[in-house]
């Protein structure tokens, strides 16, 4: 197998950093003083929580949800490994939209299982009706990586159906959104949301996701996990982020605007740009080739993500940084474009 390639990581700080979509900001305030607070003998000598089940207490009261519906991981990436190892048997079979999160692929690979991808139609809808039936895991990033776009959670209902296997709706971007898929929780068989804190909470480093799903079905995907997959500072970390909205509340008014005004001139140096639901955005130049864009930035040092699909052609993702980088980014694009 080839094994998933994860964006670069230079971490340099004259590097502007706009290919993994983290978070420009920093994250609450109230996460310093909660990981400090856990900082001592007492608590890093003991076992953390094996269900996390003060995160559990606080992530449901917040998002309106039963505790019992969460589980916790180190990383929306681990859930993804436990769900996989939980539904699908070696030789089994995995469906997903393409193009989309590419580590869905790796997942199937390690599992031995075989992956079938469905092309989305050209404005980035799945065919309907979805043709693969039967799969042991349907995966569907929503709002999609890397074109940025939703469907609406009745066109989700509505997939899942066709879908009538276990569902797996990725929502690491939801927070940037206009819709979720979090009231169709109970209301579908085999349905699994999955969140991370990665992108808006801005914990990238700290490893933190979640997956909301029926109680019965958590109970299963519990017997899957490693007993302790989150430690005590990420558990203390997360739970006094999610206990935060108000603080990320005026972290996600700002991103909105970059993104809006990030768009316009991305649109004016003549890239088409995909109207983004998420902190990216999906960008192709109807006359310029791509990579040579990405290669002059990189020496620029400004990191932008490079995709090149089979099916479907390349693209720049880039985050939704700073103000400052952002400018940094538009400035030099602009002399690119000229040469
Ligand atoms: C970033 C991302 C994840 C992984 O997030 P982690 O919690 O950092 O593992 C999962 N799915 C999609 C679509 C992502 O973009």
């Amino acid at each position: 197998m080839s094994g998933y390639t994860p964006g670069e990581q230079m971490n340099s700080p004259d590097v502007v950093k706009l290919n993994t979509n983290e978070n420009p900001y920093a994250p609450s305030p109230r996460v310093f003083e909660a990981v400090a607070d856990a900082l001592n003998g007492q608590s890093l000598r003991k076992y953390p929580q094996p269900l996390g089940d003060t995160f559990r207490q606080a992530a449901g009261r917040v998002l309106n949800v039963d505790p019992d519906s969460i589980l916790v991981g180190n990383g929306s990436d681990d859930i993804l490994t436990i769900l996989t190892r939980a539904f699908v048997p070696e030789g089994g079979r995995v469906a997903f939209p393409t193009p989309s999160y590419v580590l869905y692929k790796s997942l199937a690979d390690i599992q031995g299982a075989t992956s079938q991808t469905v092309p989305f139609t050209r404005d980035w809808t799945p065919p309907s009706p979805w043709p693969v039936r039967g799969a042991h895991l349907t995966y569907f990033a929503n709002p999609n990586s890397p074109s940025g776009t939703i469907l609406r959670r009745e066109a989700i209902a509505q997939l899942a159906e066709q879908v009538g296997g276990p569902f797996v709706l990725d929502e690491a971007y939801a927070e940037f959104a206009e819709d979720n898929g979090l009231s169709l929780i109970g209301q579908l068989p085999d349905f699994v949301i999955t969140r991370t804190f990665s992108k808006f909470y801005a914990l990238a480093g700290l490893r933190f996701g979640m997956a909301i799903a029926e109680p019965k079905l958590i109970r299963e995907l519990a017997k899957v996990k490693d007993s302790y997959n989150c430690d005590v500072l990420a558990l203390a970390a997360a739970t006094a982020t999610i206990e935060d909205q108000e603080y990320y509340s005026d972290i996600r008014s700002r991103i909105l605007a970059t993104r809006g005004r990030m768009a316009v001139a991305l649109t004016e140096l003549g890239f088409a740009v995909t109207p983004s639901q998420t902190n990216f955005l999906w960008c192709r130049h109807p006359e310029r080739p791509l990579k040579p864009i990405y290669e002059a930035l990189k020496t620029k040092k400004i990191l932008v993500r490079y995709m090149n699909y089979p099916d479907s052609g390349d693209g720049l993702r880039i985050t939704v940084g700073s103000p400052k980088d952002i400018e940094r980014l538009l400035t030099e694009l602009a002399v690119i474009l000229k040469q």
